[in-house]
């Protein structure tokens, strides 16, 4: 089944390709490639590339794994990211680095010295005809990656299985490699020569040399009037540095194995590898991503049940009692009444009993009420504008999900409040949630607004105020009584704890209804006057 493709800001966060470059990377991009320009223009352009090294062995077999690894690594980090996006462009670069990679190959075997003194396979021509045709049409990818990533997200993204596209894209790619391969290593005699020996470049070197190098230029114009991604930012650096590989390498030395020759060779393998770092790079920083996205939502859900979960096991636990022995009596009533002569004194006494032990349900919720005002505080001093900025951090999911526009404007003049962080920002998530849930039912414009102010001289005031279905006149007070609810799958008691907790810190907690349509709930703390916080905390 064809997955979801990725497209909202939301899931561009968490998917490489997308994600724009900041200020940031754009000055470090341009500095790489300043860097790298630099040196390679003192070492290529200075008499140090006149320098006839001699032949390092080692040299090309190294250069050439390095280079084989990091394209083949990037390849699949690309097709790994087509496979989330089915970006019909993805598709295409991930294949471009899958390209160079396999030219890497016939190059290899084509090499005079690597393997034999005249190459493994091929002639004399086949080395350079196969680099330059690697050079000229890796740039025809970027330009179609470039032309393919924007438009109409539907026609741009690949339906059906993506590892269909891939494994075909590949073979495809694979294919085209080989026969390019067989003509420059089957047909060397008749291609035009470009090398004079094995070492030295021949006269008709840069006439094949410059176009090929304006393949990269054309690239790289191309990719700068569409760029808008990291991907594309790194990919303009690699078209940079590859416009320049070719010119610099035959003006510096005209010849292999010279310094020129060398640092050409390093210049290419570290642009090659620059979009692999930028990937990894991003991966790990998806990864640090995704874990705050965790975390923050294993919190939300934490704040969320902490006050539920912990007076639910309290409540099963104290309700037992009373509630199995309001039946046995209720059935020990009933049977007095049942009998051929009714024993009404005895089933008076069961009844009676009952309403006792109704009676000792309800000091149990008071108690438990109670214990919320003053057990397990952490008294701190707190900016209000901080407390609502955290908890509708932590609600910011489920307002996008119903679609809710957030009107929260800061008010940086508020005194701060002595109170426990996690229980007022319980409150505040209380509210909050009870105003998305009304909110999700109804039909409108949906607008949370939550504000603060001062009231009086002493209070600072909280409001929660959304456009859903709002509270019947008759319910505006039972909404703070236990066990009152009217969603299906509701507890009652979240309003009820709320009201404790902001008791507890001395405050209040009362709503009324908004206009045209909602519901207003309204904190008042007490604001902090220092020497007045000690005698709040007893
Ligand atoms: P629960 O959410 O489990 O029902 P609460 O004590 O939080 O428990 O809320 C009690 C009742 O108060 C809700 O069932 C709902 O009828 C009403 N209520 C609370 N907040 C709002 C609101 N913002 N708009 C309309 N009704 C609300």
């Amino acid at each position: 089944m064809p997955k979801a493709v990725a497209g909202t800001p939301e899931e561009q966060h968490y998917t490489l390709a997308n994600s724009p470059p900041g200020p940031a990377q754009k000055r470090f991009a341009l500095v790489v490639v300043l860097v790298l320009v630099t040196v390679f223009i003192l070492i290529t352009a200075g008499p140090l590339s006149r320098i006839e090294t001699g032949r390092v062995e080692a040299f090309i077999p190294i250069y050439l794994t390095g280079m084989f690894v990091s394209d083949s690594i990037t390849a699949v980090l690309l097709f790994a990211q087509f496979s989330i996006q089915r970006s019909r462009a993805l598709l295409v670069i991930a294949n471009g680095y899958l390209f160079t990679a396999l030219m890497l190959i016939p190059y290899l075997l084509t090499f005079p010295g690597v393997f034999t003194r005249t190459g493994l396979i091929g002639g004399l021509q086949s080395t350079s005809w196969v680099y330059f045709f690697q050079y000229a049409v890796f740039p025809v990818f970027v330009i179609a990656y470039a032309l393919l990533k924007d438009g109409n997200p539907g026609k741009r993204s690949l339906r059906g299985a993506a590892s269909t596209a891939i494994v075909a894209s590949a073979v495809a790619t694979t294919a085209f490699v080989l026969a390019v391969s067989f003509l420059f290593i089957a047909g060397e005699a008749s291609l035009p020569p470009i090398m004079l020996d094995s070492s030295h470049f021949g006269p008709l070197w840069p006439y094949v040399g410059l176009p090929v190098a304006l393949m990269s230029f054309a690239a790289l114009i191309v990719l700068w009037f569409r760029r808008n991604s990291m991907l594309d930012l790194w990919l303009l650096v690699v078209m940079c540095t590859y416009s320049m590989l070719i010119p610099l390498n035959y003006f510096s030395s005209s010849m292999r194995f010279g310094i020129g020759w060398y640092s050409v060779r390093t210049f290419a393998a570290i642009s090659s590898s620059l979009v692999l770092i930028f990937l990894l790079y991003e991966i790990t920083m998806l990864y640090s991503r995704l874990l705050h996205a965790i975390l923050d939502q294993r919190r939300e859900r934490d704040a969320r049940l902490m006050t539920g979960d912990a007076v639910a096991a309290t409540m099963a636990h104290e309700f037992r009692q009373p509630l199995a022995a309001m039946m046995t009596r209720a059935d020990t009533g009933f049977r007095w009444l049942n009998r051929p002569v009714p024993d009404l004194d005895n089933a008076k006494d069961a009844f009676k009993q009952i309403t006792a032990d109704g009676r000792r349900a309800e000091a149990v919720i008071e108690s438990i009420r109670a214990s919320l005002k003053q057990q397990g505080q952490i008294r701190t001093l707190l900016d209000v504008n901080d407390l609502i900025g955290d908890a509708l951090a932590l609600t910011r999911d489920d307002l996008r999900r119903h679609g809710i526009h957030l009107n929260s404007p800061a008010n940086s003049g508020l005194p701060r409040i002595m109170g426990d962080r996690i229980q007022l920002q319980q409150v505040l998530l209380n509210l909050i949630a009870n105003a998305i849930d009304s909110m999700a039912v109804e039909d409108g414009p949906r607008v949370l607004s939550v504000s603060s102010g001062v009231h009086g001289d002493d209070d600072v005031v909280v409001s929660v105020a959304d456009t859903g279905a709002g509270i019947r006149s008759q319910d505006i007070q039972r909404v703070f009584t236990p066990l009152f609810t009217t969603k299906s799958g509701g507890m009652g008691l979240g309003l009820s704890i709320c009201r404790s907790i902001i008791e507890g810190h001395h405050g209040r907690l009362g709503v009324v209804p908004n206009t045209p349509k909602g519901a207003v709930f309204q904190i008042a703390l007490p604001a902090h006057v220092a020497g007045i916080s000690a005698d709040m905390d007893r």
